[in-house]
């Protein structure tokens, strides 16, 4: 796991809107990933921003389960 998803992390709220914005659209296309201006999806879903998102939330849901949250 990198530095980055453990940033996220930390950061709850903006892990959810990560992956909340970077959905697929009907074509495989990562709807929050849009070319500048267009508003056209450009990356290929997965996106790196949900990698790194849906990774962030594995590691909120680990260090949730090891303090005994519940
Ligand atoms: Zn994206």
């Amino acid at each position: 796991m990198n530095d980055f998803a453990r940033e996220l992390a930390g950061l709850p709220e903006a892990t959810v809107r990560l992956l909340t914005l970077h959905v697929p659209d009907q074509h495989g296309r990562c709807r929050g990933c849009t070319t500048p201006g267009t508003g056209i999806p450009a990356a290929r879903w997965p996106c790196v921003l949900h990698f790194y998102a849906a990774a962030a939330e594995e590691i909120t849901r680990r260090r949730t389960v090891e303090r005994g949250m519940r």
